[in-house]
């Protein structure tokens, strides 16, 4: 069965020009790319985005990085879409991450690791219909 994640392209990976190679990987590993846009998002939109961790102590740093400057963010397509985005994508702080994953290749720093990928089939739908909207994904 097909199952649908949401990726983004963090402001740090966009930043260095890792766009294309992200976008390359995503296609080598079977995904099928539903919809793509390039977005300079707003604190107030990061919030809302991340509202899961506003108690977190990194939550004013995290939305003021990811309204730092452009971003890409993309609806994926192919069966285990969520858990197999996580693999490709590696552990949230570099530092943990496999050998062979994007954040091992691009990320920075635990906050600034280049990626994000949904981690549930309710974030999955709560995080394409924040972004999306329905015309944009037939
Ligand atoms: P993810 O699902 O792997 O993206 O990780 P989380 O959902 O736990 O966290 C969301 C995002 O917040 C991460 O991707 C990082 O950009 C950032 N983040 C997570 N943990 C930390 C932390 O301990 N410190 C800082 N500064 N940022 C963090």
């Amino acid at each position: 069965m097909q199952e649908r994640t949401f990726a983004i392209v963090k402001p740090d990976a966009f930043r260095k020009g890792y766009t294309g190679e992200i976008i390359g990987e995503i296609a080598k590993a079977g995904f099928k790319v539903v919809a793509i846009k390039k977005a300079s998002i707003s604190k107030a939109q990061a919030a809302g985005f991340y509202a899961v961790h506003k108690d977190r102590p990194f939550f004013d740093s995290l939305t003021a990085f990811m309204s730092s400057g452009p971003i890409v963010m993309m609806v994926l397509e192919k069966a285990n879409a969520i858990a197999d985005w996580r693999k490709l994508m590696g552990a949230t702080n570099p530092a943990n991450a496999e050998e062979g994953t994007l954040r091992k290749k691009f990320a920075g720093s635990i906050e600034e690791n280049a990626v994000h990928g949904s981690d549930a089939p309710e974030t999955a739908a709560f995080e394409i219909g924040y972004w999306f909207a329905g015309y944009e994904l037939i």
